[in-house]
């Protein structure tokens, strides 16, 4: 029981402190003065967009983050900082929410916590009124839409500790046609859906490069996306490449950036050819153009 006095002294004190200098005692109490975060591009971020999240402090042996119920894993980089990718959805709520850090500097204790508001914003998607030819109204189907997509959602729900990729590059050269995430109605309300990817025009038998160095784990044809080719990344990290006139891949092969994966093609649901190009980080599809203009780190020396 003797031991107990000193530490409620302790608290006491700890809270006379708190009350005279509230913002410092509460930092000494969660040893977040240690631990920096850091958002780029910024602490606002638009739906469906990515931000590269840097923690930095002494001694981190691991670190986690936590923002809107999605658990974002961080990794050691060769400038000592840890790394993770914030992915919003492209449905989230709007407003502001709070990022969790949670950092460890020895496995045998609780981590350190340390938070700071993010702000998600509209995405500022476009609408389109999509024309789709008599002969491929069936993929029209609301039911073939939602086994289409769940097999691929299936997929993007995988997470490889292991980090494949250095950088990302655009599959192909061609301008964008098409935008990320735009609100989509089909023959006149047919169907309605989102643009999970980025469509690049093209011309049937472009070459197609994988973005970055992966795995292959899905190439098939599915009926709205075509002969289609997922590549795993690492990190929860996966990109998609759709409508392809020919595969030229298997899963489980391992491709290197730039790989040649497939050629352009018009298979699926399509009103011409063109490469519709999909990401996803963390379970959520995000906008792969927006993603290529983040900096992206050198992985940790082995
Ligand atoms: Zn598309």
């Amino acid at each position: 029981m003797s031991k107990q006095l000193p530490s409620a002294l302790l608290i006491v004190g700890l809270m006379v402190l708190a009350t005279l200098f509230p913002v410092a005692s509460l930092q000494a109490q969660s040893g977040s003065q240690q631990v920096s975060i850091t958002l780029e591009p910024g602490d606002e971020l638009r739906q469906g967009r990515t931000a590269l999240l840097r923690v930095q402090g002494p001694d981190i042996v691991q670190a986690q983050a936590t923002f809107l119920g999605t658990m974002i894993q961080l990794h050691p980089t060769n400038v000592g900082d840890w790394v993770g990718f914030l992915a919003i959805s492209m449905d989230a709520t709007p407003g502001e929410s709070t990022l969790d850090v949670f950092t460890w500097t020895t496995l045998e204790q609780p981590p350190t916590i340390t938070s700071r508001p993010v702000t998600v914003l509209y995405g500022e998607f476009d609408s389109q009124d999509i024309e789709i030819s008599y002969s491929l109204e069936p993929l029209l189907d609301p039911e073939l839409n939602a086994e289409n997509f769940d097999r691929i959602e299936r997929v993007h729900q995988r997470t490889t500790p292991e980090r494949m990729f250095t950088s990302f590059v655009q599959p192909i050269p061609g301008p964008v046609i098409s935008a990320f995430g735009g609100f989509r109605v089909y023959n006149t309300d047919q169907l309605t859906g989102r643009h999970t990817g980025v469509d690049y025009r093209a011309v049937v038998g472009t070459p197609v490069g994988a973005a970055s160095d992966g795995r292959v784990v899905f190439a098939e044809h599915l009926p709205i996306h075509g002969n289609h080719v997922i590549i795993d990344h690492g990190w929860g990290i996966l990109t998609g490449y759709s409508h392809l006139s020919e595969i030229m891949v298997v899963p489980g092969q391992l491709v290197r950036q730039g790989e040649i994966i497939g050629l352009v093609g018009n298979t699926g649901r399509v009103q011409g050819p063109h490469l519709h190009w999909e990401m996803a980080v963390n379970g959520y599809w995000i906008d792969a153009a927006q993603f290529l203009t983040l900096n992206i780190p050198l992985p940790a020396p082995e």
